[in-house]
This record gives structure tokens, sequence and C-alpha cells, in this order.
């Protein structure tokens, strides 16, 4: 075809090719990328040994695990890490956390397993715990960033295990998003972000969880917290008499730089601008109602994130709500989504409801805080 009829000229549809250039050399680097599906109930292990052997071989494959989707190189290649840290367009400084699927995997990882290790594993593992533990020498360094020091965990999904172990048991895995974007908590916004960048995508359906593991330093003299997640402190102080928390999770202006490499980046960010008012529940609503009027008169596209209770007295392009208070499991799951939404339909301008900052609502402020650059607007 491509022949013409009289005037008219018909063009194939042109195949949509994606491709991707390597920064440095200007290569090509595109790949296709799989796409498979599979359950907790459903798992099927001949594709996971195809998924483990792409890993083997150097390759990378985003897979579901409890918390958000991650991004699965070889933890023990060099090069594998180096593939993730563009794949995702991230800093290498930002170490990567280490995925295991059986404790006895992690003596060869570490120099020693401390006694609070060993409390923490038995207490949480397999679960959203991440440890920051000494590293032996069989981890290098791209793996964590350059540090002497490795972050690792067991998660507790079927197939992310499955998949650990078809890969040899080290499985390097940040969130399956571009550096700077949400979290990825389905398949299709791992698409979003990573297809023909990586060989292969692993499909579970929606993750349970919805925010990254609790992070905890064990290399210092008391356990501290460097990122809050669905582990809360007060849940790890029933294991550990103390825990501490580093001062720099829900404040901008500590000074200080956080503890966690990573969480110096303003991570989690949507497209529109967002801002968290916080006070009580009638001045909130009609703050931000105000702000949406000015908004609208100025042109822009408009966002609110309420709750079920406050989300149908809200005048904007897209009432979005994380669920009810009452039960903070719905918002953590929600939270990520729904920024990737005002993402899909161009919002420009969000405003969101301020959490409780205790229990997992603390890890649902941190992320919150962060998407919004920390801009929060009290109202007495
Ligand atoms: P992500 O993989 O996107 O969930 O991010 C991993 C987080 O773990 C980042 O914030 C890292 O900075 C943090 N992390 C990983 N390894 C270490 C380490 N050795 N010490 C401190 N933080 C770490
Ligand atoms: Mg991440």
């Amino acid at each position: 075809m491509g022949d013409s009829f009289g005037d008219f000229a018909i063009f194939k549809q042109p195949a949509i090719i994606r491709l991707s250039y390597h920064k440095r050399t200007g290569k090509c680097v595109s790949v296709d990328t799989k796409v498979i599906r599979m359950d907790e109930q459903h798992i099927d292990r001949e594709m996971l040994l195809e998924a483990g052997d792409i890993i083997k071989a150097g390759g990378l494959v985003a897979f579901p695990t409890e918390t958000v989707y991650g991004l699965g190189g070889d933890a023990l290649n060099p090069a594998s890490s180096r593939k993730i840290y563009e794949a995702k367009g991230r800093p290498s400084d930002n170490p990567l956390i280490v995925h295991i699927a059986d404790l006895e995997a992690l003596d060869a990882i570490v120099r020693e397993v401390p006694p609070e290790a060993e409390k923490l594993a038995e207490a949480f593992w397999p679960g959203p715990l991440t440890m920051i533990l000494h590293k032996s020498d069989l981890v290098p360094y791209e793996t964590t960033g350059g540090l002497d020091t490795v972050a690792v965990r067991m998660p507790v999904h079927k197939v992310a295990r499955e998949f650990i172990r078809a890969a040899g048991g080290y499985v390097a895995a940040p969130s399956a998003n571009r550096s700077g974007r949400p979290s990825p908590t389905v398949a299709k916004y791992v698409a979003e972000d990573m297809d023909g960048r990586i060989e292969m995508i692993i499909d579970g359906g929606d993750v349970e969880i919805g925010l990254e593991s609790t992070i905890v330093d064990l290399t210092v003299p008391e356990p501290m917290i460097l990122r809050p997640g669905y582990i809360t402190k007060k849940m790890l102080e029933e294991v550990l008499s103390r825990v501490e928390e580093d001062c720099t999770l829900m404040r901008a202006d500590s000074g200080q730089a956080p503890k966690a490499p990573g969480m110096k980046y303003r991570h989690y960010a949507p497209k529109g601008d967002l801002t968290i008012i916080s006070g009580a529940e009638e001045a909130v609503i009609e703050y931000i109602n105000e702000q949406l009027e000015r908004q609208r008169l100025a042109g822009k596209k408009t966002g609110v994130i309420g709750t079920d209770k406050t989300i149908g007295k809200y005048h904007a392009d897209v009432c979005k709500s994380a669920g009810n208070r009452e039960k903070e499991n719905t918002i953590a799951k929600e939270l990520y989504r729904i920024l990737r939404e005002f993402d899909d339909e161009s919002v420009e301008v969000i405003y969101s409801e301020a959490f409780d900052a205790s229990g997992i609502g603390q890890a649902i402020m941190n992320r919150l805080l962060k998407a919004a650059g920390h801009k929060v607007i009290e109202i007495k």
C-alpha cells in the first residue's frame, strides 16, 4: 500500500517505536518490555524462571511487592545496579534496597547480624521493613551508592519472593517509577514510566500497602528510623526498647541532611503544584474553596485531596477522596494513585487536607510533605 488513488495518498500508520538513548554514548538502548500477569494465587513458575533468567543475564524486571512495585536487577552485579539508576533517571548516590527471599540469604551480604536485627527479622520479616546493616564485600558499591552499609528487606508478597529465588536470591530494587514521580501501586503506572527501558514487568494487580517500607538503621548506637512506613515506631518499640527517629523526616527546616540519602531528593511529586492545608475541618474547607475560586479565575485546572466525609464540599475541577480518616491504611493505599491521576488529568494546582502524623499517618504525611515540597499552610 502507501499507494495513491487518484488525488488521495494513503499512508500506512507508522508503528509506534519507543526509543531511548544512552546519555554518554548516544547509543540506542530501547528494549521490548514484556508484560506478564501473575498474582499470589496463581504463581506461574515457568514465567518466574524466565524473569529470573533476565536478572541473571544482567537485565531488569519490575515486580509487585506488598509496599509498591519494585524495579529489580541483580544486587551483586555492578552493571545491573548501574542499569537501574539509568532506567529510573536516579542519582547514583541514592542507594538501592537489596531484597532477599529467605533469612539464610542475609549472612552473605552483611558483615554481621546484630541481635536487634535478629529480633526485628523475627517480628517483621517477611514484611515491609528495611534494615540498614554493614555490608560484606559481596555487595558492590554500585548497589549501595558508595556506602559501606547495605539496606536489606524480605518482602512478604509471594510473587516477589518466588521471583527473588528464581533470580539467584539477591534483587536490588528501588520503586519502579522514574525518579521524582510517585511510586507505582499498579502495573499500569510501571509501564507508563518504564516501557522500553526494562525487559519485563510482572503485573500482580494492586499492591496491598501502597507506601514504601519503613527503614531502620542498625549501624548506629541507637536504632534509628530513616523513613516512616507501615511498621510504626510504636510497633518497633515493642520489639526493641528504644528507637530514635531521624529529625529531618517531617521538617524541611531542620538544617540537616536526611540520613537516608534518598530522602533528600524531591520525591513523589505530581506535576501540578501541591499545597497542604492544615487546621480545623470547616476552616480548611472554606480556605481551600476560596483558593480554588482564585485559581479558577486565573484559568488554572484545579484539584483537591479530601476524605469521604469532606470531598463533596469542595468546588474543584477534580476532587479525590483519599478514603476514611478512621481507616488510615486505605489512605496510604490511595495516595500515590491519586497523585498520578491528577497528572493523567493535567491538573495544575492541587490542595490537600493534612493527615494525622501518628501511626501509619506519619508515613502518609511524610510522603505528602515531600510531594508538596513541604508547602504547608496552617489555618488558625
Ligand atoms: P527506594 O528504593 O526508592 O524505596 O529508596 C530506597 C531508600 O533507602 C532511599 O531513600 C535510600 O536513601 C535508602 N537507603 C538505601 N540504602 C541505604 C543505606 N545504606 N543507608 C541509608 N539509607 C539507605
Ligand atoms: Mg522510590
